[in-house]
């Protein structure tokens, strides 16, 4: 019994010596009012999210320490302004800071429950608490300073001008800061546009987070939002039909947090950049509010983000990441812009970029700079190679054997356009012998290949590694009659302001014709688009995505890499598929990386007009018969007859020699036939 008298008169002393410190603060505040110069107001900061734009002008991600968006007071649905205050601070536009009344009415509850436990703080004292980072512990100093601070801001801030700062600074949740970003986190959409029972969940929300957030317990929030509801009633806010209305309305709450654009990858680039461009980058990035202008089209990255999805997860790593891992980046070609990026999948390893980080054999998509070559070297896609066993002595005293995979051979001349379209490897092998490995190296150069390539025999088969954005870059100038990307090459970012609106760097690629002549280009482009169509490599493309399209697929030794390289008039994209550490991806490695690549194709055109490859001028048609390389003749038979496109000067000009017109002696033409089918 003693001991509970002196329990309580020590709850009494102690509030009383609280009550009585706020009330002296209080007067002296008062007195000293034209006294004190206001300047001593201590500075404060709010740190603020980073937006990153799409090429639409929409946000696609941001970057944050705290997650935060300011608003106007004006942009705060009114019901939601009213809950707030009904639930935390009633009183709060009759106050000056503190609110006597709650206080009174809080000590003779500490008093009667023996806690000194839960101060009504008014919104002033909590945004004082929050701007100064006070300390959490319920100490009285800890208080008199809050209530300090909380009379200063008062008198330098209007009711409308503090509300609107703790609207903006309120901790609600899953790293959530102030209404906006809240409201979007829960409701997906903007604190203006909250309805009663939105707003009333939300106010709810502020006590405690963790144990009202309807994330963490819907039924605990539903609960706690009639509460406030109540509390809007008793205070007049609104009338009890109002929150008998907002009680029953159906309440849908986002499952999880709004889906960060890009895995992370993005936001990646964008730090990785900043950090470069400009001093203190990476903190501004944070809490500068800046506004990060991108090319990445949504449209076109939600349907990497899906297509990449897709691929089967055959195991996950130590790491927790799944495998195989992704590569995927398109490029506009008409703009040199990037559309679209995914570094990868699973949240475990954002800082590997595959994009970038991932150098990777090529394998077959390599193919195309030898083929440009040797295009550019006069040779057509007429022109036939013998596919058989050939072996080639290296420059270090070795012997190379190429054979196609599986260890087969096609047993039969190619045209180049057919070692294309089968992606036959001794045919290439014998290409690059004959048109020398530096040939092929300074065409991949020219094009935009930057990562080191090894002039030998074998590169004609991918064997110098490369990355994914390598590859989209360099495909480019087929896609575009023949120009290359300079300047902000393969970065998505454009422009970045500050807060303020000033433009604190802005760049853009460049185009420039001359890397490639538009008709190798388009010849190329014609023998690339018969890849995506049986009985091409990549002929599962075609059935996915119908429109105009060429591309080559890839894939190394072992099946560990999986490439498909390819575009339309529209858009480059280069996916690349492959296990981290490396491992085989097994048999259907190869059939991996066409469907990610159609399917992505497919979603980013949606909606767009139908586009065709422009042809160039000077181009010639010429319809060839297979078994001489010449001009067919009435005679040729259809299955050998072939129109083929050739660069002027290269088009054959005598008729078939094997297909002669009957002559009057016959015997002779049959006696040649066999010896003039092999050229
Ligand atoms: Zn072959
Ligand atoms: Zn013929």
């Amino acid at each position: 019994m003693l001991k509970t008298v002196m329990i309580m008169r020590f709850f009494v002393v102690k509030s009383l010596f609280y009550l009585g410190s706020i009330f002296m603060l209080a007067i002296v505040s008062i007195l000293f009012t034209g006294l004190i110069t206001f300047s001593i107001l201590p500075p404060f900061v709010q740190p603020e999210a980073s937006l990153i734009y799409g090429n639409d002008g929409t946000i696609i991600a941001k970057i944050f320490a705290e997650n935060r968006e300011s608003i106007s007071y004006n942009q705060v649905a009114p019901d939601l302004v009213a809950a707030i205050i009904a639930t935390e601070d009633a009183r709060f536009y009759s106050h000056r800071g503190i609110d006597f009344i709650g206080l009174l009415r809080a000590i003779i509850e500490n008093i009667r429950t023996r806690r000194f436990a839960q101060g009504a703080s008014s919104i002033t004292q909590q945004l004082a608490r929050n701007l100064y980072n006070l300390p959490m512990e319920k100490t009285i100093r800890r208080k008199l300073q809050e209530a300090w601070l909380a009379i200063l801001l008062e008198r330098h801030f209007s009711k409308e001008e503090i509300l609107e700062r703790y609207l903006n600074e309120i901790y609600l949740g899953h790293g959530t800061y102030g209404v906006e970003a809240a409201s979007q986190l829960y409701f997906t959409k903007p604190a203006s546009d909250l309805n009663l029972a939105e707003a009333s969940m939300l106010a709810g929300i502020i006590r405690g987070p963790e144990i009202y957030s309807p994330r963490v317990n819907f039924e605990r929030a539903k609960t706690r939002q009639s509460w406030v509801l109540e509390r809007m009633v008793t205070v007049g806010a609104i009338n009890r039909e109002q929150a008998d209305q907002a009680k029953d309305a159906q309440l849908t709450i986002a499952a999880t947090p709004t889906k960060q654009t890009g895995g992370g990858y993005l936001r990646d680039i964008v730090q990785k950049t900043l950090g470069e461009r400009l001093e203190d980058g990476a903190t501004m990035l944070a809490t500068a509010g800046l506004k990060i202008h991108t090319s990445i089209d949504p449209q076109a990255q939600a349907a990497a983000e899906a297509a990449a999805a897709r691929i089967p997860v055959t195991r996950t790593d130590a790491r927790g990441t799944p495998q195989p891992q992704i590569a995927l980046v398109a490029i506009d070609p008409q703009t040199g812009e990037v559309r679209a990026w995914v570094g990868g999948r699973g949240t475990a390893t954002p800082q590997f970029n595959r994009v970038v980080d991932a150098v990777r054999s090529p394998g077959s998509a390599f193919k195309p700079f030898l083929y440009i070559t040797a295009l550019e070297q006069g040779l057509t896609a007429a022109m036939q190679i013998e596919c058989e066993p050939t072996t080639f002595a290296l420059s270090t005293g070795t012997e190379w054997t190429p054979s196609d995979f599986g260890t087969k051979y096609h047993e039969r001349p190619l045209s180049l356009r057919e070692a294309v379209v089968l992606s036959c490897n001794v045919v290439a092998a014998r290409l690059i012998d004959q048109l020398s490995p530096q040939a092929v190296v300074n065409t991949a150069r020219r094009l935009g290949i930057q990562t080191p390539l090894n002039p030998v025999l074998s590169l004609a088969l991918g064997t110098s590694e490369t990355t994914a954005l390598n590859m989209a870059i360099a495909f480019t100038p087929l896609a575009n009659g023949g120009r290359t990307i300079t300047q902000n090459v393969g970065n998505p970012i454009l422009r970045v302001e500050d807060k303020q609106g000033r433009v604190l760097f802005e760049t853009k690629p460049l185009l420039i014709p001359g890397a490639l002549d538009p008709r190798v280009a388009y010849i190329m482009t014609d023998i690339l688009r018969d890849v995506l169509t049986p009985p091409g490599t990549g002929q599962r493309a075609s059935t996915i995505f119908p429109r105009p399209a060429a591309g080559k697929t890839g894939t190394s030794e072992d099946y560990r890499d999986a490439w498909f390289v390819g575009y339309s008039p529209t858009l480059v994209c280069a996916v690349y598929v492959g296990d981290d550490e490396n491992l085989p991806l097994g048999g259907t490695g190869g059939g991996l990386a066409t469907p990610v690549w159609a399917e992505f194709m497919r979603d980013a055109h949606a909606g767009l007009p139908l586009q065709n490859f422009v042809r160039p001028v000077g181009l010639d048609d010429a319809t060839i018969c297979q078994s001489s390389l010449l001009l067919a003749r009435a005679e040729c038979p259809a299955e050998l007859r072939r129109t083929e496109i050739f660069m002027p000067g290269t088009t054959p000009t005598e008729d078939c020699s094997v297909h002669a017109p009957i002559p009057l002696f016959p015997w002779p033409w049959n006696w040649f036939r066999n010896d003039q089918e092999t050229p």
